[in-house]
């Protein structure tokens, strides 16, 4: 045994102890939910380990979550027999935040900007999980012995700043926690009823896979040769008595592994929100029993809300693997590509082998065909949705889906054909690929679309003006990741996918003789210009703006500059092409100018102005905006 020790709480932990203990939260009872399912993965740990080192578990297998109250002393106890924790891990994983989740939730609570909005979603997505114990206990004490450790390890805090660490004798393998609750409000629950923490059990921990066992008063009819009756055989005691019992709280129901239509939409949607930890329901329920050379269960929801850290790369999966009903890991990675990482649910493969560890998964056969089949699966389900629930998938999980196309090259196509954008003929309504094929005009051979940061500013590009003119359709992009997307889907259905600002437009014909004409103007122009731009070039794309700034085929689109720049990465220095339409009355005073005297000081201002204007018509930033605000001054003062 060794002394006690007091440590202090690193300083994040310590904010996140300040904000649950005085945030004002309403949903109180989830503190046991959490512990329940610390205490539930712990033992899914010590279940895993026992295949195989079976030595460390001395034939205790009998794996269960047992909860006791005590009224007097305002006490609530969870004990497992799970994996249990070394002295170090203790301290890794209580005294400190080692999670990356933390943080991340520390910075939504920042940004919300109110410490009271403590919601239950924040708590579940994050894994504050054992924290939420501060919420209505004063002080907590964690007693633990690893499996296969000689000694254990007690920890105590009330939450303040500090915890104490010592190691002691613990008889028993696993955890038990027990929380010192602090007295009550008016009209709060009473987590020392025992039919209280039944109820909240049964609401919340319903599906856990172990047994949560509580021993409490139950009321019991008397046996009948037990009961005193009178002379006609009529009773004149009590018919009933009051007996303690353990009782098992939860029904460990596997849904997953019961025939389709027996399981109801609530047995779902509290099965949903157990693995999930979300509070929304499900958009879409896929269950299904594959059958043929091997069979397992398949138990799939499709959310119907996007979480806030979709996107971060250490988000964890939402598939977990079960064998024969035994769990054998979370963020299963290997059943679903990442981009359908968002997908939760369960697979219960009985061929697997129980001992199996990541690195075999993915080498193996079968779970490679479980995942081409849940795609298979998951790709059939969202063809076949109606149109408005499609559309409230796409837009929680377009962005995700999104993220296939340059990755998933198997179904690229499948997913293609899933995009939906709006385009500058759709108004607010969403077009697909093929909707827009099929509207195509019969001259027209590509398929347009333009980049940039809101529907607005491309509605409104005057990239788009002789594409406009010609009636063409544009698909109109404004998802960052639609810049990988249009880099890797450059055809569908045969047709070219072309950007609005790259290249040759190939629409609008300007004629030599008029090109001629303004050759020298235009080569004068791209002297003045050389540092910021390749190049200065008749346009064929405007019809009523002045100057535009276009890429070459291969080139950065200007709305992917922006992201790299803005994302912090250094990007090569990208000068792109000006170009001016020589039909705008302007451009002809500007040559007249030219041909009079080139080396009139206006030409210079005038060059500057073109640049400037291409700029922010494409809503990019001026380099010398107090040059533009000049200029800009100066002409005003002449024109009035
Ligand atoms: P989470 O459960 O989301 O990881 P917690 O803060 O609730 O976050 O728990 C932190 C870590 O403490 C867990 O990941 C686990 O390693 C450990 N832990 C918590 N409760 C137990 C328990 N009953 N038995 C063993 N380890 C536990």
């Amino acid at each position: 045994m060794t002394e006690k020790k007091t440590r202090k709480f690193k300083t994040e932990v310590q904010q996140l102890l300040r904000l649950i203990i005085n945030s004002l939260y309403s949903n109180k009872e989830i503190f046991v939910r959490e512990l329940i399912s610390n205490a539930s993965d712990a033992i899914d740990k010590a279940r895993f380990k026992e295949h195989t080192e079976p030595e460390l578990f001395n034939a205790d297998s009998d794996y269960k979550i047992r909860l006791a109250v005590d009224p007097e002393k305002r006490t609530f106890t969870v004990t497992d027999n799970g994996i249990g924790m070394t002295f170090d891990e203790v301290n890794d994983n209580i005294g400190t935040i080692a999670k990356s989740g933390t943080a991340a939730f520390m910075e939504a609570l920042e940004k919300s900007k109110n410490e009271t909005s403590l919601t239950p979603e924040l708590i579940g997505q994050f894994g504050v999980g054992f924290y939420s114990a501060f919420i209505v206990a004063d002080k907590i004490c964690l007693e633990t012995r690893a499996a296969g450790a000689e000694q254990g390890v007690r920890w105590e805090s009330d939450g303040q700043g500090t915890y104490t660490v010592q190691e002691i004798e613990k008889k028993d393998r696993g955890t038990t926690i027990t929380l010192f609750l602090k007295e009550g409000e008016e009209g709060d629950q009473d987590f020392t009823d025992e039919h209280t923490i039944q109820q909240i059990v049964k609401k919340h921990s319903d599906f856990v896979t172990y047994p949560v066992v509580m021993n409490m008063e139950k009321t019991e009819p008397i046996p009948e040769n037990e009961i005193i009756k009178d002379k006609d055989g009529k009773p004149i005691g009590d018919t009933f008595r009051k007996v303690r019992k353990d009782v098992t709280l939860n029904s460990m129901k596997a849904i997953w592994a019961k025939p389709r239509e027996e399981v109801t939409q609530e047995e779902h949607e509290e099965f949903y929100k157990h693995i999930s930890h979300n509070w929304d329901k499900p958009l879409e329920i896929i269950h299904k029993k594959f059958e043929g050379v091997t069979e397992y269960d398949v138990l799939m929801y499709i959310p119907s809300k996007a979480p806030f850290d979709l996107f971060r790369p250490e988000r964890k999966h939402g598939m977990q693997l079960y064998c024969k009903r035994v769990f054998i890991m979370d963020d299963c990675k290997e059943l679903l590509p990442d981009y359908l990482g968002f997908v939760q649910g369960v697979v219960d493969a009985p061929d697997l082998n129980l001992n199996v560890s990541r690195e075999i998964l993915q080498e193996d056969r079968l779970v490679r065909n479980i995942k081409k089949n849940l795609v298979k699966k998951i790709f059939s389900t969202l063809e076949e949705m109606d149109k408005e629930k499609y559309e409230e998938f796409y837009n929680e999980f377009g962005q995700a889906l999104k993220a296939g196309i340059p990755t998933d090259f198997t179904n690229k196509e499948r997913i293609a054909a899933l995009l939906r954008y709006k385009t500058t003929k759709s108004g607010d309504k969403y077009v697909t690929l093929d909707e827009y094929i099929e509207n195509m005009k019969e001259d027209q051979k590509e398929i347009f679309y333009l980049t940039g940061e809101n529907l607005t500013s491309l509605m409104n590009s005057p990239l788009l003006e002789s594409l406009k003119a010609r009636d063409y359709e544009v698909l109109l992009m404004v998802d960052p990741i639609d810049e990988w997307v249009t880099q890797s889907l450059t055809e569908y259905k045969e047709k070219t996918l072309k950007s609005a600002e790259k290249g040759d437009l190939d629409v609008e014909k300007v004629d030599d003789e008029k090109k001629n004409q303004y050759s020298a103007l235009l080569s004068f122009l791209k002297g003045k210009l050389d540092d910021r731009v390749k190049d200065v070039v008749v346009s064929n794309r405007l019809k009523d703006s002045i100057s535009c700034l276009a890429g070459d085929d291969w080139g950065m689109s200007a709305y992917m500059e922006k992201i790299l720049k803005a994302s912090g990465q250094k990007t090569p220095e990208q000068k792109r092409v000006m170009e001016v339409n020589v039909n705008h009355p302007v451009m002809e005073k500007i040559k007249e100018i030219f041909e009079t005297d080139t080396t009139n000081p206006v030409l210079t201002d005038y060059s500057d102005l073109l640049f400037d204007i291409a700029v922010i018509s494409e809503g990019g930033k001026l380099d010398n905006p107090s040059r533009f605000s000049k200029l800009m001054g100066d002409l005003m003062a002449k024109a009035i």
